[in-house]
């Protein structure tokens, strides 16, 4: 789509009724951040506090992925931070793959339009949805090139308040992907 950008996406999302999540929420949660950005972190579905506010990664996840941006020397407005599923799923379950598939559309025009150098996938329904993958701990640290995208694999946010361990996992995540992201830079 030539014509296509970002504040075309936005307001399409923000009035998308095309499955049944539009029920229940509050707001439709949009993509946020740099739209020049070289790194997109893709999670996977808005929670309560991003369904009240629009926004996604406001919550407790947000602000683990806050810390852990700045903790690689990342600012968050210079990044780009988007959902699998725009819309919360209710009691926060994960999304279906019909809801996943429906809302498939806006997350390939957030890639194709920003064209990061690196997408980093958070956890698993992420990993599913842009690889077909499965076990994040497993692959997490790898980076996967595909179709002429460069994918980076690490854990969700969210898992770490049930597992303080993985806050470690995620920072070293994101310290390789910081290092990749300035040698593609510079290359
Ligand atoms: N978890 C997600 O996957 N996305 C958000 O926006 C918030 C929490
Ligand atoms: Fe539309 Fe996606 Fe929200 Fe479903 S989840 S209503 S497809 S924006």
């Amino acid at each position: 789509m030539p014509n296509d950008s970002i504040g075309k996406i936005r307001a399409e999302v923000i009035n998308c009724k095309s499955c049944d999540l539009c029920k229940n929420r509050t707001n439709a949660v949009p993509g946020d951040g740099d739209s020049k950005a070289s790194i997109m972190f893709v999670g996977e579905a808005p929670g309560k506090n991003e369904d009240e506010k629009g926004k996604p990664f406001v919550g407790m996840a947000g602000k683990i992925l806050d810390e852990t941006l700045t903790k690689v020397g990342l600012v968050r407005s210079r990044v780009y931070i988007t959902n699998v599923v725009k819309c919360r799923p209710p009691g926060n379950r994960v999304p279906t793959e019909d809801e996943r598939r429906t809302c498939k559309d806006y997350l390939e025009r957030e890639i194709s339009k920003i064209s990061p150098k690196i997408i980093c996938i958070l956890g698993r329904t992420a990993y599913q949805s842009l690889l077909g993958g499965n076990s994040i701990l497993g692959n997490r640290g790898k980076f996967i090139q595909k179709d002429n995208r460069l994918y980076f694999l690490t854990v969700h946010p969210a898992a770490i308040i049930y597992n303080n361990k993985l806050r470690k996992v995620l920072e070293l995540d994101l310290e390789t992907l910081v290092r990749e992201v300035k040698r593609l830079e510079i290359s």
